[in-house]
């Protein structure tokens, strides 16, 4: 039987919850990843140094292969003292949620505070992004301005993403889940050659917003950014078919419960971490690409974070196999269907 041994992924965004539901979810990234990126839009969000601490020690357990990499969340009272703390506790990012944008993003970032970065003010945003420059701490956008059209979200933080590259000229930026091609556009932008990088998820390589809404509603297909027009999933192809040095995997796998994502308001969120590296080696066969895998899956991720490659490996079996309907109460990507390639799980 054909098999392919590559890296562990380095899953460079993923939402893990707490209590039950991160018991239930952790050991998917566990299975398949040598580090993951962990979100903290938490309830409560992990703002403090001390919810990150307590953050620490219910996620530590989880894990044994997997190197967890901390962020945390950037708000209007964020303080130097704040950056520091989080810098000795080991974050590699802090994650900029415009206000309202998404899940638990209550308490991000006003537009009114977004819109005077870098307008020469003694602004405590401005203060603070400076001292994510001093302490090499990467700002992790989730690059989607509330209030506008929703699929002109993406485009129109592009903006104001522009201004904060152009005030802060040795920041270090990831646009988180890019789902557009004007803001693929915006990454290959010569001037920010690598200080600007973009992750990108699995299911927005596969999905358009077709197959959320084009025939019946599919709520487990439902995320923000949403997928867009089968264009915008191309730009973010070539990204990938070029091997894009500081393109790489987000998963942006976020699970909510059945009843969460089946009702009247449903969530927003794709649970992939079943499935993510079997889905990507459907997707990359599908583009006669298996050879990008390493690049995208962690070689892009680990050379941009700055951390020493792992030597744990992977290996993916041609072996078909059926999505299970329901995953600990969540229903994951590609629930029911036939996928070609399965992971060996480690004895
Ligand atoms: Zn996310």
């Amino acid at each position: 039987m054909e098999e392919i041994r590559i890296p562990a992924l380095l899953d460079a965004h993923v939402h893990l919850r707490q209590g039950r539901l991160l018991t239930a979810v952790a050991p998917y990234t566990e299975r398949c990843c040598s580090a993951a990126v962990l979100m903290p839009n938490t309830d409560p969000p992990l703002d403090t140094p001390e919810r990150l601490e307590a953050y620490q020690a219910e996620v530590r357990g989880h894990f044994k292969h997997c190197q967890p990499l901390w962020t945390f969340k950037l708000t209007e009272k964020t303080s130097l003292a704040d950056v520091v703390h989080f810098k000795k506790l080991g974050c590699v990012a802090a994650k900029l949620y415009p206000e309202g944008v998404t899940t638990n993003s209550a308490g991000g970032i006003s537009l009114d505070v977004l819109g005077n970065v870098g307008k020469g003010r003694d602004m405590p945003l401005d203060r603070t992004l400076q001292s994510l420059c001093d302490y090499s701490i990467v700002l992790s956008c989730h690059g989607e301005l509330p209030g506008l059209f929703c699929l002109d979200r993406e485009a129109g933080f592009l903006y104001h993403l522009g201004r904060i590259m152009h005030r802060f000229a040795a920041l270090r930026v990831v646009l988180e889940h890019i789902s557009t091609r004007k803001a693929a556009e915006f990454v290959t932008l010569r001037g920010y050659a690598n200080r600007l990088a973009a992750t990108i998820t699995a299911h927005h390589l596969l999905l358009t917003l077709d197959d959320v809404l084009g025939d019946k509603l599919a709520p487990h297909h439902f995320c923000k950014p949403v997928a867009k027009r089968p264009d915008d999933r191309e730009a973010l192809w070539e990204l990938v078919l070029q091997g894009h040095p500081n393109v790489f995997l987000g998963s942006d796998s976020a699970p909510h419960l059945r009843g969460d994502k089946e009702c009247a308001a449903g969530c927003a969120g794709v649970f992939t971490a079943p499935v993510l590296p079997e889905v990507l080696f459907e997707l990359f066969e599908q583009r006669q690409a298996l050879d990008l895998i390493p690049r995208f899956t962690s070689q892009n991720a680990q050379r941009f974070y700055g951390l020493t490659p792992s030597e744990r490996t992977i290996t993916v079996l041609r072996h078909g196999w059926t999505v299970p309907k329901e995953c600990a109460g969540v229903v994951p990507f590609r629930s029911g269907d036939v996928l070609s390639w399965r992971l060996v799980t480690p004895a």
